[in-house]
């Protein structure tokens, strides 16, 4: 223990899709720091555009500056009530971006522990050993009922209700993030992406892509043509952070 060093590699892209006119997801990501995150924004006109650029500007700026000591998780929750408030108060105060929010994962790394935070049914997953397992809990509607065992999974798939997130960035004026804290492992491969990934790919599916041993840059691209060949039916996101010996 503590005798590996871990250094993080990442890359992330994001596309339109098919069928969207525009592209509501965002994402930012610095190895520096050791912050990622992908938003999914919603809300009428440009606002789902407005309020996912929001949250992630307001991680960025919060998170980057933080002290090297500074107390974790608290300065992340910091950041997420922060980012909160930012897009909240701007959609009170304008009239065409009322009701806007995001969904929101992020993965801080330090040294060979991590986090990941997320409010909505944007979702982390980490890749060890070749298995995949999805870290977060999606806030939506369908996923809470599968969880409570009043809907299955291929009933959620399929619910006209399967839009429907129960918790998001800036559409209320408290938000709760779940709070995932993990110890990391040299060759962990960490995938955030919005729901227009995991709506076209199973998990199986992506377990299949990450296995290869490609740049991340080129799995990246290679996940958004699956995504699109599937039908891009929305905006699709997907950022990878590998910990490296
Ligand atoms: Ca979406």
């Amino acid at each position: 223990m503590g005798s590996v060093v871990i250094h993080y590699s990442a890359a992330a892209a994001s596309d339109r899709g098919r069928k969207r006119s525009s592209n509501e997801d965002a994402f930012g990501s610095s190895v520096e720091h050791g912050v990622h995150l992908v938003c999914d924004g919603m809300g009428g006109a440009a606002a789902g555009e407005v309020a996912s650029a929001l949250a992630v500007d307001a991680m960025m700026s919060t998170l980057n500056a933080r002290a090297a000591d500074a107390p974790m998780p608290q300065t992340a929750e910091q950041a997420v009530a922060a980012a909160n408030e930012v897009i909240f108060h701007k959609a009170q105060r304008n009239s065409q971006l009322s009701g806007m929010g995001t969904t929101m994962v992020t993965l801080i790394t330090d040294g060979d522990r991590a986090w990941i935070l997320n409010v909505g049914d944007s979702r982390a997953y980490r890749m060890r050993g070749g298995i995949l397992e999805q870290i977060t809990l999606d806030h939506s509607l369908v996923e809470e009922q599968v969880r409570s065992g009043r809907m299955d999974h291929a009933e959620a798939l399929r619910s006209p209700l399967r839009n429907v997130i129960t918790r998001a960035l800036g559409t209320q004026p408290v938000v709760s993030a779940d709070v995932f804290p993990l110890e990391i492992e040299a060759g962990d491969l960490f995938l955030l992406c919005s729901d227009g990934l995991t709506r076209e790919l199973s998990d199986d599916s992506l377990e299949s892509s990450l296995r290869l041993d490609l740049p991340l840059g080129e799995l990246c691209s290679q996940l958004i043509e699956a995504a699109n060949k599937a039908g891009g039916h929305d905006n699709i996101t997907c950022l990878l952070v590998r910990a490296n010996e």
